[in-house]
């Protein structure tokens, strides 16, 4: 269905060009002239709603199965199951969430300050992704070995684990990261345990953010790595820390890169990058979980058509935005992946646990340094053996059940939202 899907974009001399999803779900976003963007987001909605009622079948009939399968193994709760699947409690997901929704308020501030630089009042949908420049900026770009450099000097500031790890698979060559045509957008890393190796794949174009990638998945590796002496059994960790070492590695030299910006205007630029994490995490993602338990609750008494599953969207986007987009996306539900993933209900609240998780880890880490590395290692490999309310308590001494386990991450963001609003004053 979705390889059926053609957006119609006019270019510079209004010829239309038609264009995949992919190709204009990355203009949408990216593109630095808010009419394209615009233009883009009104054909990818009607695009959408084109094909509606079939993916509402198709979602209906994926949650109807669930919600039967629970039943019959005599559980009416659909949270039971995901909660299990991360190794979470309750308790825990309940503390992120009503963390994140009392300290949303900066990143707010961080939305309204990028709508007026672009001359709006408040931010679109298709807005809140958009890159920032002001004044006369150029983006800084990186040969591939200055950004391995820079990647390992800053790694070897947290620690020399690390650090001689990065070094060492990239002399191995276990990185392929060439910029070439007929590449899938994206980076990953496999790992091999068998011969006690990682693959890594992106695609390198010399920006702040491939280099944070290439950060990334370095960290997925080193996981890995800490690991392969272990059972295979004990190895299988959950979705909600797979995310750690990666954002964390990822943190270490995103925040190197603001430190090491050479004027303000690259600074805000990069600032800009790091805040699209915060609120992809704590409202695109927020929205999405909403979304999911409103959509279960109605699935459990019949079937739900298109137009409902897109006011529920809607309802829940404006919850987790707190009204503050002057446009929503009702079509999200139909465009968005992640809701058809058959093997795994509710795959979006993992995304910022891991994400909070690692920033509160980096937190510490910043108060602690001494020797963090060590400890850091040590709850790595332990990531697969217990529930996570245990590897924290073990490793960290921390209760992930209360809020203020969770405020410190959001308080890290808060500080680059600040910093934002700081050096931008001048420009609105
Ligand atoms: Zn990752």
């Amino acid at each position: 269905l979705v390889s059926l899907i053609k957006i119609p974009v006019a270019d510079k001399d209004g010829n239309i060009q038609e264009l995949s999803a992919g190709q204009a779900m990355n203009r949408m976003y990216s593109d630095s002239d808010p009419a394209v963007r615009k233009q883009i987001f009104t054909e990818w909605e009607r695009a959408w709603g084109h094909y509606a009622p079939l993916f509402a079948d198709t979602l209906n009939h994926l949650q109807g199965f669930r919600l039967e399968n629970y039943k019959l193994h005599g559980e009416e709760d659909f949270m039971v199951e995901p909660l299990r699947y991360n190794r979470i409690q309750k308790e825990t997901l309940d503390a992120m969430w009503n963390a994140i929704s009392k300290n949303k308020q900066p990143f707010f501030k961080f939305m309204e300050r990028k709508a007026a630089l672009m001359g709006k009042d408040k931010l679109a949908w298709y807005d809140v992704d958009a890159p920032v420049s002001v004044g006369d900026f150029k983006a800084r770009t990186f040969t591939y070995d200055e950004a391995v450099d820079f990647i390992n000097d800053n790694f070897a500031k947290f620690g020399p684990k690390l650090a001689s790890f990065s070094q060492d698979i990239i002399e191995k060559g276990w990185v392929e990261a060439e910029d070439r045509t007929g590449k899938r957008p994206g980076g990953y890393c496999t790992s091999l345990p068998e011969s006690k190796e990682s693959r890594i794949f992106m695609t390198f174009t010399g920006s702040a953010s491939d280099m944070s990638t290439l950060a990334h998945e370095i960290g997925h590796a080193f996981h890995s790595y800490t690991m392969w002496d272990l059972p295979r059994m004990n190895t299988r960790y959950a979705m909600n820390v797979a995310e750690t070492a990666s954002t964390f590695a990822e943190t270490l030299v995103a925040s190197a890169t603001v430190e090491a910006a050479n004027s303000n205007e690259e600074k805000i630029s990069l600032l800009n990058t790091k805040l699209e994490n915060a609120t992809a995490m704590f409202m695109n993602i927020h929205a999405r979980f909403l979304f999911e338990q409103s959509f279960y609750s109605e699935r459990q008494k019949g079937l739900v058509t298109a137009d409902r599953l897109s006011e529920l969207m809607v309802t829940a986007q404006k919850e987790a935005f707190n009204d503050n987009l002057s446009e929503y996306h009702p079509h999200f539900w139909a465009s968005k992946l992640h809701f058809f993933i058959d093997g795994i209900s509710f795959y979006n609240f993992p995304y910022t646990f891991g994400f909070l998780f690692s920033l509160s880890i980096f937190a510490e880490y910043k108060k602690n340094p001494d020797g963090f590395e060590d400890k850091y290692i040590a709850l790595l490999r332990d990531t697969a053996v217990m529930s996570t309310e245990d590897l924290v308590q073990k490793h960290l001494g921390k209760d992930i059940t209360v809020e203020s386990f969770w405020e410190q991450g959001i308080a890290i963001m808060a500080e680059d939202a600040n910093a934002f609003l700081e050096l931008t004053e001048k420009y609105v």
